[in-house]
């Protein structure tokens, strides 16, 4: 496994694009917090509004886009990330093929310009069933049918050349939750900032007293995985050179 104490080389712009409201600060809240008081420019893209998760019953279901937009706002600004676009799609209706999802990604990246892009794995996971949610894999498949071929294309989806935006290659893709990790970052040092962050999703925890706890039990895990020693907290990526 390729190894690094910090995110391995600085890199100018880094495009996340993710399922649901959360997924960024529970996977990958460490990178993106070293990320940007290194002063990279992250843009997250959420594709869904997780309007099926949360546990109160007494919460309208109308009202959880809302909830969940303000509280990826909130998780955002705890790791410095600015610029969100919120995609507004249904929860569950991510594998469907989609051409207006397909151009709204490829019109991200043309905008963004980003060196790495970070998503889901589109793989199963066998070792942790339960984080490959439908929309997990769909969302990593939709992310890297966009970067290729069309994101890098000037004759594909014309409408974006006619709005100004160039084609733009993505030298980088950094896969979590992959079943073949060949990456990991240290963030011990971000620890606070990480717990922070998961911590603004309010109506996703059910008990905030344990969350400190179990983001450190899953980062240890990590660095077991990785065969680090003891002590070692790290987040787990397959980077996957694409340029
Ligand atoms: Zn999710």
């Amino acid at each position: 496994m390729r190894a690094s104490g910090t995110v391995d080389a600085y890199v100018e712009r880094v495009l996340v694009v993710i399922a649901h409201p959360d997924d960024a600060e529970f996977w990958v809240g460490g990178v993106l917090a070293d990320c940007t008081a290194r002063g990279t420019q992250v843009t997250y893209v959420v594709l869904t509004d997780g309007d099926a998760g949360g546990y109160d019953p007494d919460v309208p279901r109308g009202e959880i886009p809302r909830v969940r937009r303000a509280e990826q706002r909130g998780a955002a600004a705890i790791l410095g990330v600015k610029d969100i676009q919120f995609l507004g799609m249904a929860e569950g209706s991510l594998t469907h093929p989609n051409t207006w999802l397909h151009a709204e990604l490829v019109r991200a990246i043309r905008r963004t310009r980003p060196q790495r892009l970070i998503t889901w794995s589109p793989e199963w996971n066998w070792s942790r069933f339960r984080s490959c949610h439908p929309d997990h894999l769909a969302t990593g498949t939709a992310a890297l049918r966009a970067v290729y071929p069309d994101a890098g294309n000037r004759f594909a989806i014309p409408m974006l050349l006619e709005e100004g935006l160039e084609p733009w290659t993505v030298p980088e893709i950094w896969l979590f939750n992959s079943p073949s990790p060949n990456h990991h970052v240290e963030v011990g040092h971000c620890l606070d900032q990480k717990v922070s962050a998961v911590a603004a999703h309010a109506s996703q925890i059910q008990h905030p007293e344990e969350l400190e706890a179990s983001i450190r039990q899953r980062l240890e895990e990590n660095a077991a995985a990785a065969g680090l020693p003891l002590g070692s907290l790290v987040e787990l990526f397959q980077v996957v050179q694409s340029g």
